[in-house]
């Protein structure tokens, strides 16, 4: 299906029928005036003679209210029912919107994870995607009927509901638009594209037109939400032109495109931010071989994800400090995994602090321009901001800070590196 397209994405014969998919976040179908407002989106795509798969979220906060059902249910037992429990706001909106398209009078159908199938392994909770059986969907599309489908769900090899992972409505969509090869992927949410940096903290954050599918992945794993982050690297991998726009204006958003279609790279392009950071402080480690691999060789069989690592230098040639950084859900199972080991591994203290945030300047540009990281601790230090961890990699420099400076931070860097909106 695919062929030459202009910068929008739009096909450049207009007569051509393209195949979209559009992906409405939980703001987009709160409620069902929101569910009748994203159809009206569709039904334009319908008009202009394009074929269309709608992906659904839940309304936005249900989600989260059924997780905590399970959460008030006790200790959770078994991550199948978890699926099912969470899995069921995406399902009501994918028949609401079906019925909201069908009272414009579009044909539409839904089709549930199960139904396609959309394929997955049996990891519940946050399995990942094998497969996708098109045929069918592709059978309706092509007598002109939509396809509604919920995000978020597949089917085990068990032949038992799964569910993607949060903000795994995005991956849903992307995976579609792989496997039905389509023209385009739009992304509806509460934002009108993807900015230099979260618009709700950074009030003067510049919306992009493009940015490169290398950047997006490192910004969404480094904290900036706006697209699940396993979907951008599906994106990349299977070269689905993806664009994050807005459900509540009618301008076109951002394209996350490949590095050629880049001319002039920005040396930093976002700063990003998470607040899921915690930080472990090993004292006293015995300065010996092995010693790294009796602390992280636990960690790792406790599933414990570590990210920043500092060793000190040993001063006395016997024990040194070791510093590390997890995810705050993982803090309490890694101080109790290390005290655990404690004599064998040979440590004098634990100290732990969860109170941090990660900040990260984030450009492809990096990669042939020096001084990036030194820009960075100088803004820093101007604010009288402590750094406390440094992490670098060819596209992006992390650093660790107390959290109460989040904000300060991320204005002072966006500022430094000349993003701020009135810069132009
Ligand atoms: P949805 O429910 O539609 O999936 P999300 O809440 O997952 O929406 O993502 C949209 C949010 O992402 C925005 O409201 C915004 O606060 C946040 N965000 C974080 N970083 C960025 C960024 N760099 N650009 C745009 N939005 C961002
Ligand atoms: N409703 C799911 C979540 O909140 C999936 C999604 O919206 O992307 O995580
Ligand atoms: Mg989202």
């Amino acid at each position: 299906m695919p062929g030459a397209l202009d910068i929008a994405g739009n096909r450049l014969e207009s007569d051509d029928m393209a195949l979209i998919i559009q992906k409405f976040g939980g703001t987009s179908v709160a409620d069902v005036d929101r569910i009748k407002q994203a159809a009206f989106r569709t039904q334009a795509e319908v008009n202009a003679g394009h074929q269309v798969v709608v992906v659904v979220s839940a309304m936005a906060g249900v989600t989260n209210a059924l997780v905590e059902y399970t959460d008030q249910m006790g200790a959770l037992a078994d991550a199948r029912e978890y699926d099912v429990v969470v899995s069921s706001g995406e399902q009501s909106n994918a028949g609401l919107m079906a019925l909201a398209l069908q009272n414009l009078g579009i044909q539409a159908r839904s089709w549930l994870g199960w139904q396609i199938p959309i394929w997955t392994d049996n990891v519940h909770g946050k399995a990942r995607i094998s497969g996708i059986n098109t045929e069918n969907i592709v059978s309706r599309l092509e007598v002109g009927e939509v396809a509604v489908v919920p995000g978020f769900q597949g089917m085990g090899t068990n032949n038992r509901l799964t569910t993607l992972g949060r903000g795994g409505s995005d991956l849903t969509a992307v995976a579609l638009a792989g496997a039905l090869r389509a023209d385009r992927c739009d992304i509806y949410t509460d934002v009108d594209g993807i900015y230099t940096s979260d618009p709700r903290i950074v009030t003067r954050a510049r919306k992009m037109d493009r940015i490169t599918y290398e950047e997006m992945l490192e910004m969404a794993s480094l904290g900036a939400k706006v697209l699940q982050t396993r979907s951008v690297e599906l994106a990349m991998n299977q070269n689905v032109r993806l664009q994050v726009r807005s459900s509540f204006v009618e301008d076109l958003g951002t394209f996350v495109v490949s590095e050629e279609e880049i001319m002039e790279q920005q040396i930093v392009s976002g700063i990003s931010h998470s607040r899921d950071e915690a930080k472990v402080t090993l004292l006293q480690v015995s300065d010996r071989p092995g010693v790294a691999a009796g602390i992280f060789g636990p960690l790792a069989e406790s599933s414990v994800n570590v990210d920043m690592i500092v060793q000190n230098v040993s001063e006395d040639g016997k024990t040194t400090d070791l510093t590390f950084t997890v995810g705050q859900s993982e803090l309490e199972t890694a101080v109790t995994v290390l005290r655990e080991k404690q004599s064998d591994i040979g440590f004098g203290d634990i100290v732990a602090d969860a109170n941090l945030v990660k900040v990260s300047v984030v450009g492809v540009g990096m990669r042939s321009h020096a001084g990036v990281a030194q820009t960075m601790f100088t803004a820093l230090a101007e604010k009288g901001i402590n750094i406390k961890v440094i992490t670098t990699s060819e596209i992006k420099v992390s650093v660790l800070i107390d959290a109460e400076y989040t904000e300060l931070a991320l204005r002072a860097l966006h500022t430094a590196y000349g993003l701020d909106e009135d810069n132009d």
